[in-house]
């Protein structure tokens, strides 16, 4: 220990090390901070079917609105919160909100869409995510086949008995069960049908490129078919254009999600998207 602390034993002195390590502490004493004033909020972006253009989900994703830093986004945060164990906290509160919110736009009209909530693998990991959900369900009295779980890959192929066990659990009260970010990490559609999943999310990165790069198409194309093989619904990420749109649709993809539809937005944006009506009465 000694070694690793350099020579002099006294690293906290050198300049650029105490510089990071003061932001650091400082951003973890705001994290926490954050979590007992409620600073976290929910954006959320539209899932649309490629065959009606329906919206058919808007998936969950966490904002912190902190007073000091203003709108931060996760990739800001998450991963301190990850190493620090804050996660748990955070994801619980995402998982909450997004219910409590999705059971008022329901109750007020809105058309039944799933609402899909991201999980972290710590989260997973601990045993209380099947009480927690069922807790969050019965308080929200939203229905289960109405939340969706988004977990990724390495989830899933890190402790894989307890983990069958837990999402049969979930899918057993009804919440459906989708791999996140597809591709990016190293399992195989073959192992993936031990797991009762219900969506298949390909990620950004493949669709990306996908009409200009032939490797991307073929990786995409190819998950399509095998996800439907194993009758997986799939979803492609980070769509931006129209020709990556009509690709995807041409070759089977049953839904997208990305700015070419909308950006994750504020819950009010979404209420007038679904609840209110238009403005100006054609008739
Ligand atoms: P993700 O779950 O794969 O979410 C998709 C990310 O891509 C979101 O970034 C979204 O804003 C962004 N995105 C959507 N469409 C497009 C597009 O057309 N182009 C581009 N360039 N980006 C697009 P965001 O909101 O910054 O979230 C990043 C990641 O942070 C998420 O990736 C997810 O892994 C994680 N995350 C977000 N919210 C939560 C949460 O509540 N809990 C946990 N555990 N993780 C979360
Ligand atoms: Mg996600
Ligand atoms: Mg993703
Ligand atoms: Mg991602």
């Amino acid at each position: 220990q000694a070694k690793e602390q350099g020579r002099n034993g006294y690293q906290i002195y050198d300049e650029s090390m105490s510089a990071k390590a003061l932001e650091r502490i400082i951003l973890e004493s705001r994290l926490h901070k954050a979590i007992k004033e409620g600073e976290f909020i929910l954006h959320y972006q539209p899932q649309v079917s490629n065959a009606t253009g329906e919206v058919v989900g808007l998936e969950a994703l966490v904002r912190w609105n902190s007073r000091e830093l203003g709108m931060v986004e996760p990739s800001r945060f998450l991963p301190l919160a990850e190493e620090i164990g804050l996660i748990i906290q955070i994801d619980q509160i995402v998982i909450a909100e997004a219910c409590r919110q999705h059971k008022l736009w329901m109750d007020a009209g809105m058309p039944p869409v799933v609402m899909a909530v991201n999980i972290s693998g710590q989260q997973f990991m601990k045993n209380e995510l099947l009480d927690a959900v069922t807790a969050v369900l019965k308080e929200t009295g939203l229905p289960p086949e109405f939340l969706e779980l988004e977990l990724t890959e390495g989830v899933l192929m890190a402790h894989t008995e307890r983990t069958v066990k837990t999402l049969q659990a979930l899918k057993g009260m009804g919440v459906r069960l989708a791999i996140d970010d597809f591709g990016t990490g190293f399992s195989s559609l073959s192992y993936l049908k031990r797991f009762p999943l219900d969506v298949l999310k390909i990620d950004r990165a493949f669709i990306k490129d996908i009409t200009t790069e032939a490797d991307d198409a073929a990786i995409t194309l190819a998950t399509i078919e095998m996800a439907h093989t194993l009758k997986l619904l799939v979803i492609a990420e980070g769509v931006e254009t129209r020709a990556q749109l009509e690709f995807l649709t041409d070759h089977g993809c049953d839904m997208y999600q990305g700015y070419l539809f909308c950006k994750p937005v504020p819950p009010e944006e979404i209420a007038r998207m679904f609840l209110l009506p238009p403005s100006s009465d054609p008739a």
